[in-house]
């Protein structure tokens, strides 16, 4: 219970909110310099196909290798980066250095793989990220075919219109949209009403419940076959066992990711699993070989 005096909770209050803007101010120099210094890194998470098991694609997932505090994952500092809008700037940066990879994987062959990149709400909405996206694939020398965008359904909170006109342009432009955590929030219903994309990544907290729960099941199905109905790809996101493989693969779900298959790796890594495993060009992941 709550049995502080009010002074008290004062005091604490003031003590907390003095720690919390010197270490916020301290972060944002830091996440700042850490962009400077080329801190940050990318990690890539296979996506497989449902049916075959073959790799059709990777998430770009940001991760900061800080000199003092080692890697520090997302949850750590994506509100702050959004909150000071270096999320912009970090974007701009994962953009450019994962076209690049889509680019460094095709010279050595990897070539039938698409890149799916996480955008902020704000970012997606920013007036230059058409132009930086098509700057950068042009660098890279990739087809915008390559590239799909994750935003969330954070970014429904936005302006509907200029939401919609985003997605209708980035579409023309050749980019997929790609709505991720999908039926975790409250607007999940008005993307598909309203906005052009691609897929759907059917939320996790779904997935982990198929096959003890009945009703996930159900939702997962129903979500499924709304998406077929309205043409669009799903992708179930955390698959963590075999078991939630083959129901997902029953449901007829497009493709998966997940601990299950593959952890997000490093490059190299990435790299030595298709010299291992690969064959011409496509790979089956060790795990994703136990088909039935
Ligand atoms: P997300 O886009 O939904 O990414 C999937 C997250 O689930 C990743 O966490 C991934 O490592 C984790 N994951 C994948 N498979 C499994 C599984 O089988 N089980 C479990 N328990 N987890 C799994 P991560 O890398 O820590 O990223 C967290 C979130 O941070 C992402 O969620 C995304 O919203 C955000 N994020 C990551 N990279 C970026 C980025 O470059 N830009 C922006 N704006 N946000 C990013
Ligand atoms: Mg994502
Ligand atoms: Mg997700
Ligand atoms: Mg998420």
């Amino acid at each position: 219970g709550r049995k502080i005096s009010n002074r008290k909770t004062t005091s604490v209050y003031k003590a907390d909110m003095h720690t919390y803007l010197k270490e916020s101010m301290l972060s944002e120099m830091n996440l700042r310099k850490g962009l400077d210094l080329n801190e940050f890194e990318l990690h890539y998470q296979p996506q497989v196909n449902c049916r075959t098991g073959e790799v059709v694609g990777f998430e770009a997932l940001l991760r900061w290798r800080h000199p003092e505090r080692g890697l520090i994952f997302p949850a750590d500092f994506i509100d702050l980066a959004e909150s000071t809008g270096l999320i912009t700037p970090i974007g701009e940066w994962v953009i450019k250095e994962s076209t690049m990879q889509i680019n460094r994987w095709k010279k050595i062959g990897i070539d039938n793989v698409s890149i799916s990149i996480n955008l902020s709400p704000r970012h997606f909405l920013h007036h230059t990220l058409p132009f930086y996206l098509d700057k950068c694939i042009t660098e890279a020398g990739i087809k915008a075919e390559k590239v799909v965008l994750e935003i969330t359904e954070n970014v429904a909170l936005e302006d509907q219109q200029a939401v919609t006109s985003r997605i209708n342009l980035l579409k023309d432009m050749g980019y997929a949209i790609s709505i991720d955590d999908f039926g975790k929030g409250y607007s999940a219903f008005i993307y598909l009403q309203h906005f052009p994309v691609r897929e759907i990544k059917i939320d996790r907290e779904f997935i982990s419940e198929l096959g003890n729960n009945s009703k996930s099941t159900g939702i997962v199905q129903t979500i499924i076959h709304l998406a077929e109905m309205l043409g669009l790809r799903t992708i179930g996101e955390g698959v963590e066992t075999k078991e939630q493989w083959d129901i997902l693969k029953q449901l007829g779900c497009s493709d998966l990711q997940g601990y299950y298959f593959s952890r997000p790796l490093e490059v190299d890594v990435i790299n030595k699993l298709f010299e291992e495993y690969g064959r011409g060009g496509k790979l089956i992941l060790p795990h994703a070989k136990d088909l039935t």
